[in-house]
């Protein structure tokens, strides 16, 4: 129930408000909403490359349409939505590579102006490549999503930075509980910060209603399916670091500790951590993530706990 609260709350404003909201709450620019998916793959898998088309109150799907895929501004596949609003077709890769397409929707039978053409990439690895996966809010973005929403976020300091370092010697996955209507906004978000490049995997609004936990752990399974060589998981969930501990993912936590916290919030920072198993890291910030990637230190939950209990009891003398 919560989460449909949450998800009306997100969105319902958005398809109530019209397209003035919209343009500004999911950065698209057209009546049209029209996203694409991003993938992995193995060399020789075959998957599919996936674009959507929703338009007016409340989203809905628009059958029928004809979406263009191109590869490297050739042609590659035609194809027309469905029932759904989904326009799919058939790609694979013959070995590892970042394949980059662009959907575009054919302006014939629109009411209004097309949508923007969107790029998705599906990045094909081996199966013992060395991957990271790192969550977006509160990990890289300085803020929760409230912010992503309403205002322009500020990246985490020294995200990008490690990130851009640790990019050239593992693949990097952005796996977030976004809803993927925030795809477009979230790119450019994460181009404008000068992110390395990588697939963002986002939720649906079916998978988005499981909740964090149980949609990043299904991720992190189908991940796991295919790639054997995951070795980070970075989120600011307590629920993220159990996701990825539980999945044999060496996880780690990124948490903030306000100056201004009272003892409660802190004795309840402590309690909240209490449950991590010893091995997953808990870190205020990315310098100390860069070290445990490049395993230089180790930042065990029960350090934090120790750091956070030595604040309460100066705080209390
Ligand atoms: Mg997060």
């Amino acid at each position: 129930m919560k989460k449909w609260l949450t998800l009306v709350l997100i969105l319902g404003p958005t398809f109530l408000s019209g397209c003035g909201a919209q343009t500004a709450l999911l950065g698209t620019q057209s009546t049209y909403l029209f996203t694409v998916m991003d993938s992995l793959a193995l060399p020789a898998e075959q998957v599919q490359l996936k674009a959507q088309l929703l338009a007016g109150d409340f989203l809905k799907p628009q059958p029928g349409y004809i979406v263009k895929f191109y590869q490297n501004d050739k042609l590659f596949k035609i194809t027309q939505t469905d029932q759904h609003g989904l326009a799919s077709v058939n790609f694979q890769p013959s070995k590892p590579g970042n394949y980059r397409f662009t959907a575009k929707v054919h302006p014939v039978g629109l009411s209004a102006k097309p949508p923007a053409p969107r790029e998705l990439v599906v990045c094909c690895r081996e199966p013992e490549t060395p991957i990271i996966l790192v969550d977006m809010d509160k990990t890289i973005v300085a803020s929760g999503f409230q912010t992503v929403l309403i205002g322009n976020p500020v990246p985490m300091t020294d995200s990008a930075a490690v990130l851009n370092d640790i990019s050239t010697n593992n693949t990097l996955i952005y796996l977030t509980h976004r809803p993927d209507y925030f795809g477009p906004k979230s790119k450019s978000w994460l181009t404008e910060h000068n992110y390395p490049k990588g697939p963002v995997l986002m939720s649906t609004v079916s998978t988005f209603l499981k909740g964090s936990k149980v949609y990043k752990s299904e991720m992190i399974r189908s991940l796991k399916e295919k790639f054997h060589n995951i070795r980070f998981g970075i989120g600011d969930k307590i629920s993220d670091g159990l996701a990825y501990h539980e999945n044999s993912i060496t996880a780690i936590v990124i948490i903030q500790i306000p100056p201004e916290a009272t003892q409660v919030e802190l004795e309840k920072m402590i309690s909240d951590l209490e449950p991590l198993p010893g091995t997953v890291h808990v870190v205020t910030g990315w310098s100390q993530i860069e070290k445990i990637i490049a395993g230089e230190e180790s930042y065990p939950s029960s350090r934090m706990i120790e750091q956070i209990k030595n604040v309460v009891q100066n705080a209390s003398q």
